[in-house]
């Protein structure tokens, strides 16, 4: 028999073109209101241009919001992403934080291109970014993508187990921003402070200790259990987690784009009733219609 889970179709993660996203913020909030999602936000990677549209679109639709953003960060030499949800969009501290943080990425694009032309890829960064768009986003889906797309992989699965990872062909350390900044950043800003696809990161398990030992330290507050990068092992995982750290649990797809992402908007399983939902903490931070 199924566990019982929470009745609302929260969607608190995804992308648009504003990030490395194919729609618009108006066609996400369009999918999810057609999806059943019952709250909804938009959380792109290190930037929140985005967020008007959103916030409008929703409104629209008659779709209750909550503003996001999703930060890269640095932590035990590996990339780690944290939600912020209900962010003022205003908010000086953390616009000046994220501009901070996205302006490294075209010259890691550069070294990235460099690196695929080593191993006999030329070409690359000019294929990205025309997926991109903004050199200032440019990301590795948007190289995954052009791999893809130019015949190189047969689809996004095969791009990343071949390159642009650790150890391959177009991979590139980088220093993104601290974890107490970006939690600084989003709690100051309003927001609420979550662990993104804990799943998903190699930590030994004194490093994801230290990780959420150090979160929350800084005042994060949630982390991710039902994500699209998640197996139903890894919820159970983070479920436990976070009983046992006190923290509110989020659900989110993580959705891309059609046709390249595992999980559609609003089209994941249920967030245990063991777990206390963070939008249970999001309260005046939510847009009702
Ligand atoms: P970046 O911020 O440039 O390091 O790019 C990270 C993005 O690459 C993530 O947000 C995902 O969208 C994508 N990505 C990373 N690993 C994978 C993977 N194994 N499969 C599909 N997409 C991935
Ligand atoms: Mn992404
Ligand atoms: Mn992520
Ligand atoms: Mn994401």
């Amino acid at each position: 028999m199924q566990a019982p889970t929470h009745p609302l179709n929260a969607d608190l993660h995804c992308h648009s073109l504003f990030s490395d996203g194919t729609l618009t913020p108006a066609a996400l909030a369009q999918r999810a209101k057609d999806n059943g999602v019952e709250l909804w936000a938009l959380t792109d990677h290190d930037e929140i241009g985005g967020q008007r549209e959103a916030l409008a679109a929703a409104a629209r639709l008659g779709l209750p919001a909550v503003t996001g953003v999703e930060i890269s960060v640095s932590f035990a030499a590996t990339s780690v992403h944290i939600v912020g949800l209900g962010v003022d969009p205003d908010d000086a501290a953390l616009r000046d934080g994220l501009r901070a943080t996205r302006a490294g990425r075209e010259r890691r694009a550069r070294a990235m291109a460099d690196d695929l032309a080593r191993a006999g890829i030329g070409g690359s960064f000019e294929g990205a970014l025309r997926h991109a768009g903004n050199p200032e986003l440019i990301s590795r889906t948007h190289f995954a993508r052009h791999l893809v797309d130019s015949g190189v992989c047969r689809d996004m699965r095969a791009v990343f187990a071949a390159y642009l990872v650790r150890g391959k062909p177009g991979y590139v350390e980088h220093c993104w921003a601290s974890l107490g900044d970006a939690v600084r950043w989003i709690t100051q800003a309003g927001g609420i402070a979550v662990v993104a696809h804990p799943g998903r990161y190699r930590f030994t398990p004194n490093e994801e200790f230290a990780l959420f030992a150090e979160f929350k330290a800084h005042g994060g507050r949630a982390v991710e259990v039902v994500t699209g990068s998640h197996s139903g092992a890894d919820a159970v995982r983070y479920a436990a987690l976070a009983i046992e750290l006190g923290l509110l649990a989020s659900r989110g797809a993580d959705f891309h784009a059609p046709g390249e992402s595992r999980v559609d908007l609003g089209r994941l399983p249920g967030l245990p009733r063991t777990l206390e939902p963070v939008w249970a903490a999001l309260g005046d931070r939510v847009q009702r219609t």
